[in-house]
C-alpha cells in the first residue's frame, strides 16, 4: 500500500529531524510527538476531606518521560512550552483527560473533585473561558468537578483580562483554586483581586509547620484569613502523620501530599481509591 508506506517514511523523517534538532527549537513538535505517542501523561495525587475522612478528589500532574532525555519535570516544560507557544495545545489536553479520569471516578458514586493546573501565560487568554465551555459541554460534566488551580508560572501579563476570564469561568460552574498560596505573586494581591473558592497553602511552608513557629503562624492565620472570606483550604505537601494531625487541628479543610499518596498513574490511582471505597463501606 503506497498511501501506508509513505506515511511511514514520513514519521521515520520527522523521528530523525527531530533527533539532531536543537531542543528549544524543535520543541513545539517535540511536545506534539510526546502528547501522540503517550510519553506525555497525566498522574494523579489523591487529595483528604478532613471532615469526612475520605478522600474527596484528586490534583492531575503532567509527566513526560522523553525517550533519550528521560524525566522531565513539568514546572521546567511548561516553563518551555510557554515559549515554545504549546502551552494551549497541552491545557486543552490535560483538561480532556482530567475529565475522562473524572467520569471514570465519579462513575462510581461518590462525588470526586478533579483539579487542574492553569498556567499564569493562559488565564488572560481571550479564546479561554469559551475553549473550557465548549469542552465541559461537549463532554457532558458539571463543571463543579473541575476545579481550575490558578498557577503563578511567568505572572498574569493582563490582570483585568485575566480577573474577567476567572470570573467568567466561576459562572460557568467551575471551582477556583489559588495555587502555592504565600509564594511569589500569589499572594493578598491575588486573594484581593481573583475570585476564588481555594486556598492551596504551599508546600514549603507546609514542610516547616513542625519546626517553626513562623510558619506556623502563617499557615494559622492563612486558613483564618481563606475562611473569612469563604474559601476552603487545601495544604500541599505534607509527608508525616504528624503535620497531618496538626493541620486538621488547626482548621486546614484538605490534605495533599505523599503521606496519603504520591502522584500516581490513573489506573493506581483508581484502585486505591476503590479499595478504600470498600473498606469504608464494611466499616459501616
Ligand atoms: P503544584 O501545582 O504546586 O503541584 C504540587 C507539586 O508538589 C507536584 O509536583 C507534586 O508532585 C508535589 N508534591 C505533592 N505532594 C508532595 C509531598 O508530600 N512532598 C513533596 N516533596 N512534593 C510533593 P510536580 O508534579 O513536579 O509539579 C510541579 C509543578 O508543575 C506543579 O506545582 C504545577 O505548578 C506545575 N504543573 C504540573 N502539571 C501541570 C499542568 O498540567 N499544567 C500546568 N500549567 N502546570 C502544571
Ligand atoms: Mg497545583
Ligand atoms: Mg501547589
Ligand atoms: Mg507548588
Amino acid at each position: 500500500n503506497e498511501a501506508l508506506g509513505h506515511g511511514r517514511a514520513v514519521e521515520v523523517f520527522e523521528a530523525e529531524r527531530l533527533a539532531d534538532a536543537p531542543w528549544e527549537l524543535s520543541l513545539h513538535a517535540r511536545i506534539d510527538e510526546g502528547l501522540r505517542n503517550g510519553d506525555i501523561w497525566l498522574a494523579f495525587q489523591p487529595q483528604w476531606d478532613y471532615r469526612t475522612g475520605r478522600i474527596s478528589g484528586a490534583e492531575a500532574l503532567i509527566r513526560w518521560n522523553h525517550p533519550t532525555r528521560g524525566f522531565i519535570a513539568p514546572d521546567a516544560f511548561i516553563l518551555q512550552a510557554e515559549r515554545a507557544g504549546r502551552i494551549d495545545a497541552l491545557t486543552y489536553w490535560v483538561l480532556e483527560e482530567a475529565i475522562t479520569a473524572a467520569q471514570a471516578v465519579n462513575a462510581l458514586g461518590q462525588r470526586f473533585q478533579m483539579s487542574i493546573n492553569l498556567s499564569g501565560q493562559m488565564v488572560d487568554k481571550p479564546d479561554l473561558v469559551e475553549n473550557f465551555r465548549e469542552i465541559v459541554t461537549r463532554r457532558g460534566i458539571d463543571p463543579g468537578l473541575l476545579t481550575i488551580e490558578i498557577t503563578e508560572t511567568s505572572g498574569l501579563n493582563n490582570r483585568a483580562d485575566a480577573v474577567r476570564n476567572l470570573s467568567r469561568l466561576r459562572d460557568l460552574g467551575f471551582r477556583l483554586s489559588i495555587d502555592d498560596f504565600g509564594t511569589g505573586e500569589a499572594s493578598l494581591a491575588y486573594l484581593a483581586d481573583l475570585p476564588s473558592d481555594e486556598l492551596k497553602i504551599d508546600r514549603r511552608f507546609v514542610s516547616r509547620l513542625l519546626t517553626s513557629d513562623r510558619d506556623r503562624a502563617i499557615i494559622t492565620s492563612t486558613i483564618g484569613l481563606a475562611h473569612a472570606l469563604g474559601q476552603a483550604v487545601v495544604a500541599e505537601g505534607i509527608e508525616d502523620e504528624a503535620t497531618f494531625q496538626l493541620l486538621a487541628a488547626l482548621g486546614c479543610d484538605h490534605a495533599q501530599g505523599y503521606y496519603l499518596s504520591k502522584p500516581q498513574p490513573f489506573d493506581v490511582m483508581f484502585r486505591d481509591y476503590q479499595a478504600r471505597l470498600g473498606r469504608h463501606s464494611k466499616a459501616v
